[in-house]
């Protein structure tokens, strides 16, 4: 095809993955459900190289995937099937362009990864809290496009809490230089938040000022057996009472999860047996607090009134990073043991309860022999309520019923006041979904945004709105 000439010419050679073995592993998702051929691969260096690039695929009416880090797990950062795309791949732009301590503000380019901005704010003497079990591989412009959220939301917020400015290439090519530290500016739209979570439908992020916290200077860690659900949610209640902000992490697994993330961790076994297990962390910035002692007084009334089964305190950085390994290993466990039908609902806190409640009794009553594995960010509503095939089956053999679970299971979500996707996005596989519970009014704003920053459709076609150019 001509245009490869014309990449070639803007990127070099290194910089265009033409040839089948080159592309493959950036043409399927994380999952391994979605797996469709692009013409190439682009691996721009810079913002202008993105620029032309753009400018050159809009005249050969070429659509563009970007992608990060493709960790996302909802298939939107590789091509819908039908061809005519190209991935651009922000892998290469990896440069800290600056820390201003001064501002408490770090700019990194794209590609830069989660654990990378973590590190480079620890060594800068601050704190970087959005933290997912992907942080090694998902990268700042996938993070920002997903507006993931992870395990400290509680305290902090989502991804979208932490940007201060971006820089963007827009679909006519030209560059919004929107890169600032400034906590107020009330100068009209607050444009960096339309593409905060856009899943790379309005523009491609080359850049980012991200927000740095205080350091943290003590920690403790405790995994607690819990009964039930709403005996998770009623610690959980009673810890932030408790403990306030100085709570900044709460997940919860049920035993089957906990079991799947052991397993795939160093820990092996979760550390006692219980029906469900919550995870709290406390992050104080003063070094003479103690957390291990916060967290004491809050379990040790736990444990007094039977809202708590059993706890365990992290007694070293090691043993808090196994607690943490436990949890963040799930998603890992159930790929490697034949995958899941997954979801990502939020509800009100005192839904909780009610909504595994439901989806146990559904599967048990129509779908006997699935095991729902049931795992995620208590304090915030959060949970990824995921059906696993019987034992030693694969989930691509739930294809026929699959659909009619995530009917099911959304819906019931939706119809206790919460969101069929919490976190993940929408990306090409949970599209279904928007169509059935987001409302016409929602959907066509949707729309106008689309078709005002990109009218031809240039940017990750197929994903995100249903019906959008
Ligand atoms: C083990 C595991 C654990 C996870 N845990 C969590 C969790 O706790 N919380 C959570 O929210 N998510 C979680 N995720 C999902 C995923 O890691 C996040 O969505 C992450 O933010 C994706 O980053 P990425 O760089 O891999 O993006 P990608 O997967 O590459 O892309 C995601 C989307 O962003 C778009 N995009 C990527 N880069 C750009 C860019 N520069 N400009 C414009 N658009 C772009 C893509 O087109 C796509 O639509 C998890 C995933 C895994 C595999």
């Amino acid at each position: 095809m001509d245009i490869l000439g014309d990449l070639t010419g803007i990127l070099g050679e290194g910089g265009v993955l033409a040839a089948p073995e080159d592309r493959g592993a950036y043409e399927r998702d994380w999952r391994g459900l979605v797996n469709n051929p692009a013409i190439a691969v682009l691996l721009p260096k810079t913002t202008e190289q993105v620029a032309e690039i753009v400018k050159l695929c809009a005249r050969h009416g070429v659509a563009i995937v970007p992608q990060g880090g493709n960790t996302g797990l909802v298939a939107g950062a590789v091509p819908v099937a039908g061809g005519g795309q190209v991935i651009l791949s922000l892998a290469r732009m990896k440069a800290v362009r600056g820390i201003d301590l001064a501002n408490d503000a770090m700019t990194v380019e794209a590609g830069v990864t989660l654990k990378e901005v973590q590190t480079e704010a620890l060594e800068a003497g601050r704190f970087f809290p959005v933290s997912l079990g992907a942080e090694g591989s998902a990268q700042v412009g996938g993070v920002i496009s997903t507006n993931a959220g992870g395990m400290q939301v509680l305290s902090y917020g989502s991804m979208r809490a932490q940007v201060l400015g971006l820089e963007v290439v827009l679909a006519d090519g030209r560059i919004w230089h929107g890169l600032n530290s400034l906590r107020k500016d009330n100068t009209g739209y607050d444009l960096k938040q339309v593409f905060i979570g856009a899943e790379g439908t309005l523009g491609i992020i080359t850049a980012a000022t991200l927000k740095l916290s205080p350091a943290i200077k003590a920690r403790g860690s405790a995994l607690v057996g819990v009964g039930s659900v709403a005996a998770a949610v009623a610690l959980f209640q009673a810890a932030r009472g408790a403990l306030g902000t100085a709570l900044t992490l709460c997940e919860f697994m049920d035993a089957p999860a906990a079991q799947l993330g052991a397993a795939h961790s160093a820990r092996q076994t979760p550390p006692f047996a219980a029906p469900g297990y919550v995870l709290l962390e406390v992050s104080s910035l003063d070094e003479a607090q103690n957390p291990d002692e916060m967290l004491e007084r809050v379990l040790g009334g736990a444990l007094e009134s039977g809202l708590a089964l059993e706890a365990v305190i992290a007694q070293s950085g090691r043993e808090r990073e196994e607690l943490i390994a436990l949890r963040e290993a799930i998603s890992e466990g159930e790929l490697a043991e034949g995958g899941a039908v997954k979801h990502d609902i939020t509800v009100p806190a005192g839904r909780m309860a009610a909504m595994v409640l439901a989806v146990n009794e559904l599967i048990a009553k129509d779908y006997p022999g699935l095991r729902p594995n049931v795992f995620g960010h208590l304090g915030d509503g959060n949970l990824h309520i995921n059906i696993r095939p019987p034992v030693g089956q694969k989930a691509a053999g739930l294809a026929p019923v699959k659909e009619a679970i995530t009917r099911a299971i959304e819906g019931l979500a939706v119809s206790m006041a919460g969101s069929f996707s919490a976190e993940h996005g929408i990306g090409q596989l949970r599209l279904a979904g928007m169509l059935t519970h987001k409302g016409a009014v929602e959907l066509d704003m949707m729309r106008a945004i689309k078709s005002a920053l990109d009218p031809a459709g240039l940017f990750n076609p197929g994903k995100t709105i249903p019906g959008a150019p």
